[in-house]
Order: C-alpha cells, then sequence, then structure tokens
C-alpha cells in the first residue's frame, strides 16, 4: 500500500457521524480543553470579538446608533449611515459581493471564518465551554458527573452552570435585540411596565431560550447539521484549498511511542490526542471531513505532544492535500483569479452606488385624472404629487426647479420641508408659458434642490394642449 493511500484506507468514517452511536442517539462530546499557541491567540481575538459585539449596540453618534439591522423596518445603519429600503441594491449587491468574499475566501482558506470568527463557535468554546470547565471540571470530570447519579454536588453544579448559561443567553439575546430594533426600544422593553411591550418581551424570552437550547444542548451540531455555510464545503474546497490537515506521508504508519525508541515507523503516535480536544468529535487523520471547523485544537494538541516526544511540529497543520500530498507551495488557481476579477468587479460597483448615493429618494407623479389647466398669461399648468424621503438625518428643506425648460414651479400650500430619516408628500404646479410648448407631451427635467445645491435630479413629463 501506497503512503499516499492511507489518508483513504478506512473510509469506514464516511457512513457514520462521530456523533451519533449505532442505535442513532447522540454521542456527547467531552472535548479536552486545548491549550497552546493557537488557542491563546484565538483567545485574544476572542475577547476583542466579544468586546466589539457587547459594545457597537451601545455608540451612539449625535445620539443615532452606530451600528443597526432593522430587519423589521428593513433599515440598516453602518458607522451611522443609515441605508433604506430604497438602496435596495446597494444592500443586494453588498450581499452578493459578501458571498463571492465568502466562496473566494473559502476556496483559498477553507473554513477558516468557522475556527476564527463565527460567533457560534467562539461563544461555544471561549463562553460556554470554558465556564463548563470551570464549574463542572475538565472533560473526564465532565463525564463522570453526567453518568453518575444526582447527588447534591450533581445537583448544585447542573443548577449553577444552566443558571449561569441561561443568564448568558438572557445578556447575548438583549444584545442581539439592541441591534436590530434599537437600543432605545429595547430600554423600553426592559423598562417599562411588560404589558406595554408585550411582543417585544416575548421576542426576548424565545431569542434567550433559543441561545440558551442552542449553547446548552445543540452545541456542534450546528455546525455539523444545521449551519448553510459548513453544508457547502463539499462543492467549496478543492485540492488545493488550505485547511486543517494531517500529514498522512509523515505521519503513517502510525504506532504508540516507546521511550529512546528511533523511529522507524511514521511519526503519529496514536496518542488520540487530537481527537479528545476535538470539539466535534471527529479524527482529523481520516482526511479533511465536513464536521472540521478548523478550531485548530488538533494542531495546538499534536504539537504539543511532538515536542514531548521529540519529534518536529506539524503533523497536523495549516496545509492543502496539494501542499501534503505533492509537496506544492499555493498557487493562484483559474478558480482562484476567476473569484478573484468578480470580487473586483462587484466592489468597484460598489464603490460607485455608494459614492453616488444620494440623500433624497424623490418621486413625482402628474396628479390623474387631470391633464391640464388653462392660467392666466397665456400658461399652461399641470399638477403634480411629490413624495421625498430623506435618508439623511437632517432638517432638508427643498427647493424645486425646471432644469431643461422655461417653467415655473409653484408649490401648493406651506414649503416643503423634510425631517430626518422621515417622508414628506406637496402638492405642486409647473407653469409654462404657451409659447414654450411644442408638442402634446414634453418631457421635463426637476431639479431637487437644498438651498444652492442640486440633491438629485427626477424625469417627468408635461401634457400641453398641441397635439404631436
Ligand atoms: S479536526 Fe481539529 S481543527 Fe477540525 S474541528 Fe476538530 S480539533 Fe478543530
Ligand atoms: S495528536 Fe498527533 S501524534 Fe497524537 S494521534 Fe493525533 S496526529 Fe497522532
Amino acid at each position: 500500500m501506497a503512503k499516499d493511500d492511507v489518508i483513504y484506507e478506512e473510509d469506514d468514517f464516511r457512513d457514520h457521524l462521530a456523533t451519533v452511536d449505532e442505535q442513532g442517539k447522540r454521542k456527547w462530546v467531552y472535548a479536552q480543553e486545548p491549550k497552546g499557541w493557537y488557542y491563546n491567540i484565538r483567545t485574544v481575538l476572542s475577547l476583542i470579538y466579544l468586546a466589539i459585539f457587547f459594545t457597537l449596540p451601545f455608540i451612539k453618534i449625535k445620539g443615532h446608533q452606530l451600528f443597526q439591522f432593522n430587519i423589521l423596518e428593513r433599515k440598516f445603519t453602518f458607522f451611522g449611515v443609515t441605508f433604506w429600503p430604497q438602496d435596495f441594491f446597494i444592500f443586494g449587491l453588498g450581499m452578493i459581493t459578501f458571498l463571492v468574499f465568502i466562496v473566494f475566501f473559502t476556496v483559498i482558506f477553507g473554513r477558516v471564518f468557522c475556527g476564527w470568527a463565527c460567533p457560534q463557535t467562539i461563544f461555544m468554546e471561549m463562553v460556554f465551554r470554558k465556564i463548563e470547565y470551570w464549574i463542572e471540571g475538565n472533560h473526564n470530570q465532565q463525564r463522570v458527573l453526567n453518568n453518575g447519579p444526582w447527588t447534591n454536588e450533581k445537583i448544585f453544579k447542573k443548577s449553577l452552570k444552566h443558571t449561569v448559561f441561561f443568564g448568558i443567553s438572557f445578556v447575548i439575546a438583549n444584545t442581539f435585540l439592541a441591534y436590530v430594533i434599537g437600543l432605545d426600544n429595547l430600554i423600553k422593553i426592559i423598562s417599562e411596565p411588560i404589558a406595554l411591550h408585550l411582543t417585544g418581551f416575548i421576542a426576548l424570552l424565545v431569542f434567550t431560550f433559543v441561545f440558551y437550547g442552542v449553547f446548552s444542548y445543540l452545541r456542534e451540531q450546528v455546525c455539523i447539521a444545521i449551519c448553510p455555510y459548513g453544508r457547502l464545503q463539499g462543492v467549496l474546497l478543492d485540492k488545493d484549498s488550505i485547511v486543517v490537515a494531517y500529514d498522512n506521508l509523515r505521519g503513517e504508519q502510525r504506532g504508540k511511542f516507546r521511550k529512546n525508541e528511533v523511529r522507524a515507523i511514521g511519526d503519529c503516535i496514536d496518542c488520540y490526542q487530537c481527537v479528545k480536544v476535538c470539539p466535534t468529535g471527529i479524527d482529523i487523520r481520516n482526511g479533511t471531513q465536513l464536521e472540521c471547523v478548523n478550531c485548530t485544537a488538533c494542531i495546538d494538541a499534536c504539537d504539543h505532544m511532538m515536542d514531548k516526544v521529540g519529534l518536529p511540529r506539524g503533523l497536523i497543520r495549516y496545509a492543502s492535500e496539494n501542499n501534503i500530498i505533492k509537496k506544492e507551495k499555493f498557487k493562484f488557481t483559474p478558480r482562484i483569479k476567476g473569484y478573484s476579477a468578480l470580487l473586483v468587479v462587484l466592489i468597484g460597483a460598489m464603490v460607485f452606488m455608494l459614492v453616488s448615493r444620494k440623500d433624497l429618494d424623490t418621486t413625482i407623479t402628474r396628479v390623474g385624472g387631470m391633464l391640464y389647466q388653462k392660467q392666466a398669461n397665456d400658461s399652461i399648468s399641470n399638477l403634480y404629487n411629490i413624495k421625498i424621503l430623506n435618508k439623511s438625518r437632517e432638517q432638508l428643506p427643498i427647493t424645486l426647479k425646471v432644469e431643461n425648460a422655461i417653467a415655473d414651479v409653484k408649490v401648493i400650500g406651506k414649503n416643503i420641508t423634510v425631517k430626518g430619516e422621515e417622508t414628506a408628500t406637496s402638492t405642486f404646479f409647473i407653469i409654462m408659458p404657451k409659447k414654450e410648448i411644442n408638442s402634446r407631451k414634453t418631457d421635463l427635467k426637476i431639479g431637487v434642490y437644498r438651498g444652492n445645491i442640486k440633491i438629485q435630479t427626477v424625469k417627468t413629463s408635461f401634457m400641453g394642449p398641441l397635439s404631436d
């Protein structure tokens, strides 16, 4: 048997999930706490992510939240700039760009997002699992506790753990809602009588129970069976994708290490440390698997064992299959070039749309059921409705000018003023001298001004008495 074939030697692991037994029951993963360079870096990064996650909804500039993702009203605020349903094209393009970026990133770096930036992994491994180690002890003590009878100690530890889990889930749910409905609305739900905000209060409880269920029960099953991004790995990864990989050429034939031995077989000492630390319960020595979230715990565990027996580190490391089997260095494949080109085009289009985005969204329509009106001084008028959405946060006084014809604008009632982040409607006449009208229908361009600054040009038509 060639060394290259070892990785495919026993494929029975592909027939079942590592977390399900032969009776179809869930096998609980008691992951050993990782220790090592990668784990330390991930801990520091996680603290930064958590600080950002719990701080962002509380940052306001001029009384407005810096980030808000108001799905209900379809209003999204990034760095204080609010995008409205009318900015749908920017938002749609942003989503496509984000997806292409994720695909592109995954093709090159595999599932690195899952291990290093996914909120599920960060909360599960860096918050909830650490609390579990703190209350219930290490992985072995947890197993003994779970399998043992309900003693006072077990009741105390389980009650304490689930109370803390529920409390943290409640905090996460509050923060999550602050992103969605806004901090001010959240404070009202919390501080005012429940009857006034029953829907919001129920939503808060539902999210709390969802997070509690995910982190206390579902756990790795979210990554293994629920997350759609995880399901996509099969089509996104190729033999050049860099993933957490076991170097089977170097590691096989595996065998126990004996003190002072001169190693005549592979470097894997079959210590199972990489399996014990894996939060999804897999054996990375079987090759890249959909369950692997690239958390790097097995790298740390294996490096530690290599240090102990005096063998070089990196038996498990970030590498592509071609990197290991063919000793190839990273190369720009046609697929990567294609995604890069697409990403550049999409980012260019996004930048253009963002730069050309207007503060106003104006709709002008002729009032239905009327053609034109005869006015004094041998003039003709048309009546129009105008609807203006002010996407900025300032109150804007608006004036209208006809840009491409000699014609006056006469607003009915008060001058048009639109409050910040609100919509205003009004009605106005366009009055044109009869001698300027050359056809039954004249295309007009209306300039929408704030003072002397033109913000937008809107097209409409003017109906006159002459036939074409
Ligand atoms: S195989 Fe390694 S990197 Fe993948 S999930 Fe398990 S411990 Fe993490
Ligand atoms: S930790 Fe390293 S040496 Fe130990 S079983 Fe895993 S791959 Fe082999």
